[in-house]
């Protein structure tokens, strides 16, 4: 097998620039159906017929994509090889009805979505991005923090001096969820003529009214439209390398498009040859929610885009060659897991945990305590998969997310596995996973985009 993979520096130069981009689904999806048209890659419906070597991609709702080479051999006898990630990552986001005044500022009111730490999105500098659709259906897409000279939004947190009450309570506690809700406008409405004129000492008025006339100049949308918005609160800045032997990388949102890109680049590498076996990605949305919702991969996005395949292969497309092929399909299911943090040992597996510099990980399984939830991967899978990283030359290791009876998680392995396929999770182990930065090793980012460069080949 050929292994002129791109190299580290290169790679990791790549992903950083992408990362810095793709801070919400949106714009991840934005970005890497750019990359795939950049390399020759075309929307489906524009293929009347498919022949090995197409380069082709599905995407859905601006959020969900799906990418192939196509192979020699026909989908419905051969099925598919995916490496399938996803795009979205745990953040605040704005309520349909953000704008709210108290003791003299405006709020953007937030909702959180996905897994987090409350405590540590406080006062940090924070970005908001989106896409505002008015009623007759025309958007507008928002950007604010990241730019230069843009300014950045925060969540105050209480002074140490004032913190005792606070200091007692749990870290669940202490600082409710309904508060997580940033500063957007804190200058004062002009005071009441008739106030002043009886000098009367007024608490200072919130100015929603400027804030609303703001949002109307930047970006030609009234209060009211923001009831049909998606608009995203993530933390401001670009991924930097970390440590003075700069073998890190702190990024917001590595989970997961620290995987999610390596598969892109991977099927990139792959464009202009013709695989045997259909070489694939799957860049997906809502995972950390459950999976749900059109985008998710409880959805039937996945099945359809082998559906739409199938029938630009076959004279006869039938529902059953659709069945087929997802059953003789298999997966590396690319999610990211966790380094041991040696400051926390207690909640590592002896033995089965993921270290740093040691390549992407491999899960047999997920789930907690007892693998619920877990598609478990079948040795045969993992057996070939030990072969594919030897061959490929690919630095990898196996691990578990944590020990029994410490917690849990999961990924879109079980959604995918239900078709029969042989689905095996694989992908980058970080520190302080789903913090507002979190930490990859470049070398990590690099191997798991070798292992699925050499997966995808095989
Ligand atoms: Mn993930
Ligand atoms: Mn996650």
């Amino acid at each position: 097998m050929k292994k002129n993979y791109m190299p580290m520096e290169k790679y990791c130069a790549e992903y950083m620039r992408y990362l810095g981009v793709a801070k919400t689904e949106r714009r991840s999806y934005a970005e890497s159906v750019r990359i795939l048209e950049k390399a020759g890659f075309r929307e489906i419906s524009t293929f009347k017929s498919l022949k090995p070597g197409d380069k082709v991609y599905r995407g859905y709702e601006g959020r969900t994509v799906m990418a192939a080479v196509i192979g020699t051999k026909p989908v419905a006898e051969a099925g598919i090889k995916v490496v399938g990630g996803h795009t979205d990552a745990p953040r605040l986001d704005l309520k349909p009805k953000p704008l709210y005044e108290k003791g003299g500022y405006v709020y953007f009111d937030c909702h959180i979505y996905g897994g987090i730490k409350k405590y540590q999105w406080l006062v940090l500098p924070l970005a908001l991005y989106g896409t505002i659709v008015r009623k007759d259906g025309t958007k507008v897409d928002v950007a604010i923090g990241d730019a230069p000279g843009d300014p950045v939004f925060m969540i105050s947190d209480i002074l140490p001096h004032l913190g005792k009450d606070q200091a007692k309570q749990t870290r669940d506690e202490f600082f409710p969820a309904e508060d997580l809700d940033v500063l957007a406008w804190t200058t004062y409405a002009k005071p009441d003529k008739k106030d002043k004129d009886k000098g009367k000492d007024e608490d200072p008025k919130a100015d929603k009214p400027g804030l609303v006339e703001c949002l109307k100049k930047l970006y030609g949308v009234d209060e009211e439209d923001l009831l049909s918005a998606e608009l995203e609160i993530v933390p401001a800045g670009m991924p930097r390398e970390v440590g003075l032997d700069r073998s890190l990388i702190a990024g917001y949102g590595h989970d997961d498009r620290v995987c999610s890109f390596a598969g892109l680049q991977a099927l990139v590498d792959a464009a202009g040859s013709k695989p045997a076996v259909t070489a694939s990605i799957l860049m997906c949305d809502k995972e950390e929610i459950g999976s749900m919702g059109a985008t998710g991969m409880q959805s039937s996005f996945f099945e359809n885009t082998v559906a739409e395949i199938i029938e630009r292969q076959e004279k006869n497309a039938k529902d059953i060659m659709v069945r087929r092929a997802l059953e003789r399909s298999t997966m590396l299911s690319a999610d990211v897991t966790a380094v041991a943090d040696p400051h926390f040992p207690d909640v590592n597996s002896t033995g089965n945990y993921a270290i740093f510099h040691r390549g992407p990980a491999a899960s047999k399984y997920t789930g907690g305590t007892t693998k619920g939830g877990s598609s478990d991967c079948a040795p045969e899978f993992v057996a070939e998969i030990r072969r594919i990283m030897d061959e490929g030359g690919v630095t990898w290791q196996m691990a578990e997310l944590g020990k029994m009876e410490k917690g849990g998680g999961g990924t879109i392995a079980q959604y995918m596995a239900r078709f029969g396929m042989r689905v095996l999770d694989m992908g980058t182990p970080l520190l302080n996973m789903h913090a507002p930065w979190e930490l990859a090793s470049k070398f990590d980012c690099w191997q798991t985009y070798c292992a699925y460069s050499a997966y995808l080949r095989s």
